[in-house]
């Protein structure tokens, strides 16, 4: 989909590495792209003729429990945050596939199944490290570059390269949920029902409605696989044994094909 050829690529390993690559760039007159999980649609995580900070080798992240927060690497992913926070039974908002970048997102604004209750993910971010164009190593906080902070957060990869965020994590230990197909003609159904539903709903309902391919799954009818169908993926985070009854009025309003909840 995206056909970039950049100059150099810097695998890097520690912020000195990000220093080191952002400095030569600068100093060589170069164009430099930021690449964290890689998931950028129009392919801002490359660059013709310029340098790529490749950062999908910092994916490491840490918990503290007792505070709830956690910090990530510049190139985590939200799976590698999520299987990290999630042994302590605490999440924040991330987003929907295990695979899109921490930082990238979370840059961008950050919108995820819990966002109704914990906000986007910029509003759990604490602070960032970045370093910023000129090559210098800095904090930006609520108290530290203040500025600098309110920048980044919807600013995307504008403002530095993050080399780890630091967030804010809430008590969340299992959820119940997962996807619900309903056929096309059901759409208008489905649809009208979730905007009414949604409006009420308790903070801890997530989820989304979206078109989809049916997709070659055990759980889906083998005669339906390919099929292009509507579908609800749901994603409740309230007391578990509530689920079910969260999600009994998806299952009223029209047939569901095929569920994986
Ligand atoms: C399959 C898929 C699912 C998605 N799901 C969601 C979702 O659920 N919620 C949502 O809000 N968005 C979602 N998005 C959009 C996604 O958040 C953005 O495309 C985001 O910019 C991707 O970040 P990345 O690090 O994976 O990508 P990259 O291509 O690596 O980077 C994207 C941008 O972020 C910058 N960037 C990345 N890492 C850093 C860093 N460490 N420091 C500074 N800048 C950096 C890059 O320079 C680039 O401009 C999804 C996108 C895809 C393709």
């Amino acid at each position: 989909m995206i056909d970039r050829r950049p100059s150099v690529v810097v695998r890097c390993l520690t912020a000195s590495d990000v220093v080191a690559t952002v400095d030569y760039a600068r100093e060589n007159g170069l164009g430099l792209a930021v690449r964290g999980g890689g998931h950028s649609v129009p392919g801002f995580g490359t660059i013709d003729d310029g340098v790529v900070a490749d950062l999908s080798m910092m994916r490491a992240v840490s918990v503290d429990p007792g505070t709830r927060r956690a910090r990530a690497e510049g190139g985590a992913t939200w799976g590698d945050f999520n299987a990290a926070t999630g042994e302590h039974g605490l999440a924040t908002t991330g987003g929907i596939i295990s695979t899109t970048g921490v930082a990238g997102l979370t840059l961008g604004g950050g919108i995820g199944y819990l966002a109704r209750g914990f906000g986007l993910s910029l509003d759990n971010l604490i602070s960032a490290d970045l370093v910023t164009a000129d090559g210098r190593q800095v904090v930006a906080s609520a108290t530290e570059n203040a500025d600098l902070f309110w920048a980044i957060r919807g600013g995307g990869g504008n403002f530095g390269v993050a080399t780890s965020l630091e967030f804010q994590l809430h008590p969340v230990d299992q959820i119940y949920g997962g996807p619900m197909f309903y056929a096309a003609k059901d759409a208008g159904a489905v649809l009208r029902f979730f905007r009414d539903f949604i409006e009420t709903a308790p903070e801890a309902f997530g989820g989304f409605p979206a078109w989809q391919i049916a997709p070659p799954l055990p759980f889906i009818p083998e005669d339906r696989h390919g099929e292009t169908m509507i579908a609800f993926v749901a994603c409740w985070a309230g007391p578990l044994d509530e689920g079910e009854a969260m999600l009994k009025p998806f299952h009223d309003v029209a047939e569901v094909v095929a569920e994986h909840v």
